[in-house]
């Protein structure tokens, strides 16, 4: 009988920095709050150039949005049943190992296997490449959630011997463009870097917040939500906006595109009926944090409100029950309108100060990124506002809305830099990205393993 061998690894804390490594491979968990993702990214040096490989990119969302937002348990048990399988998954394509070849006449016939390895079903074992290390969200997030992903993680960590990196999910949204860039530059050598620093306007069902991106861990926060997110709010008028009927015959089952949908689908048509049937409409939704002191000015233009435009379009739809389509279509178009340009005009805010006023990249992520109207809005008050230059990215949606492939970017920039997690981290609820916060950012928390020989880690070239 063959015997198996398990190479254990002796600890040193002194372990090579990243910064030698041409390739690196990483399988990384996002468990944070409703959605279960495993990714296998695979960052290549090619010319000197960064390229990111996806050689395995799923997630698992629990059906706990139809408890009217996210349902802590449900996603709890949707992590729990679902992350053992995707990861069994996701090794099925782990790039295979260049070994050399055995027994050619037995062998299957496709992959790289080795001499007598077959399992103890008698069944041939493909060969496929470990990664180097495993990467996982350690928060901000929900708690129990974080820890099945943390827990599932560690122990991949041990059996395979292999470094952990527990990473902030936070962050892994900011550096998203890096990525993505890395994963077009596979296709497209040309494709430059996004260097630092830039903004990024995260807006998704549970982030609203704008970002200064200096370094791999420097994000200084410009502004966050006093209340609810912006997806949040928009998830909540569609349920209000939108007629019954509508809603139940729509293909799509998340409310921020149904409204964009119903908002926009038709609309010149709709206008038209709507300019020659004249209706006045008598509501209106006042900009939020429009009338503060003077004196207030400056603390209020570090926060985004939206709570009340969810209140004043509840109270529009149940004082006006007879409202006809068209009417909650102007309705639709006011929500969005009033809301973007809230958000945009902190991004302009923050482009007249002295340090960002040479910003060349704007960056919009999270679920409402994909948007078009935003789009539209933020490019306009740019414009009138003399930012021409700034240039709008918008990462894919599937990068941009919560997902492990980031965390696995985030873990490679990390490995890179030299920083490790021990194995003893444990999950934080919450966990700020700026260095200024009470807990110090993300360098502030317990856990962190310096591998660099003079005790530091090193910031990535721009
Ligand atoms: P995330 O939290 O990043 O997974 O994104 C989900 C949030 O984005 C939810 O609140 C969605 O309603 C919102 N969202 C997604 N697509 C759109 C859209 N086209 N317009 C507005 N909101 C959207
Ligand atoms: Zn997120």
């Amino acid at each position: 009988m063959r015997l198996s061998c398990l190479h254990i690894r002796r600890f040193s804390p002194h372990v090579h920095p990243g910064l030698l490594r041409r390739n690196l491979l990483t399988l990384a968990i996002e468990t944070s709050c409703d959605d279960t993702s495993v990714a296998i990214i695979e960052r290549q040096k090619i010319n000197n150039k960064l390229v990111a490989v996806v050689h395995f990119h799923e997630k698992i969302t629990s059906d706990s949005k139809l408890y009217g937002g996210v349902h802590p348990i449900i996603a709890h048990e949707s992590h729990q049943k679902n992350l053992a399988p995707l990861i069994s998954r996701a090794l099925q394509a782990l790039p295979l190992k260049g070994a050399k070849q055995d027994d050619e006449e037995n062998r299957p016939s496709h992959g790289v296997y080795l001499k007598n390895s077959k399992n103890i079903d008698g069944d041939w074992e493909i060969c496929r490449k470990k990664p180097d290390f495993i990467t996982v969200t350690r928060g901000p997030g929900m708690r129990a959630n974080l820890i099945t992903g943390m827990d599932t993680a560690k122990g991949l960590a041990v059996a395979w011997q292999i470094p952990l990196l527990g990473v902030n999910h936070m962050q892994a949204h900011a550096l998203t463009p890096r990525m993505t860039y890395a994963i077009q530059r596979a296709h497209d050598s040309e494709t430059p870097d996004l260097k630092f620093p830039f903004l990024t306007l995260l807006v998704s069902g549970g982030h609203t917040m704008l970002v200064h991106s200096k370094g791999l861990c420097q994000h200084e926060v410009l502004a966050n939500t006093a209340d609810i997110a912006v997806g949040d709010m928009i998830d909540k008028c569609a349920r209000d906006i939108i007629p019954d009927d509508v809603l139940k015959s729509s293909k799509s089952v998340m409310y921020g595109p149904m409204l964009e949908e119903f908002a926009f689908h038709d609309w010149k048509a709709e206008k038209e009926h709507h300019e020659s049937n004249k209706p006045t409409t008598t509501w209106s939704i006042t900009p939020p944090l429009r009338n503060i002191l003077p004196s207030d000015a400056q603390k209020y233009s570090a926060l985004f409100s939206f709570s009340g435009i969810g209140s004043a379009v509840k109270r529009i739809t149940s004082q006006n029950p007879t409202m006809d389509k068209t009417e909650r279509q102007l309705l639709a178009r006011a929500t969005m309108r009033v809301a973007f340009e809230h958000l945009a005009s902190r991004v302009i805010i923050a482009l007249k100060t002295e340090e960002l006023s040479a910003t060349e990249n704007l960056v919009v992520s999270g679920g409402v990124a994909s948007n078009k109207y935003l789009l539209r809005v933020l490019r306009t008050a740019l414009d009138a506002n003399r930012h021409e230059s700034v240039k709008l990215v918008f990462p894919p949606l599937e990068y941009c809305t919560d997902n492990a492939a980031m965390i696995a970017w985030a873990g490679m920039e990390l490995f890179d830099a030299g920083y490790r997690s021990s194995l003893d981290i444990m999950a934080l609820k919450n966990w700020a990205i700026d260095p200024s916060a009470k807990d110090g950012g993300i360098l502030g928390v317990d856990g962190w393993l310096n591998v660099n020989s003079n005790g530091s880690c090193q910031e990535p070239d721009p």
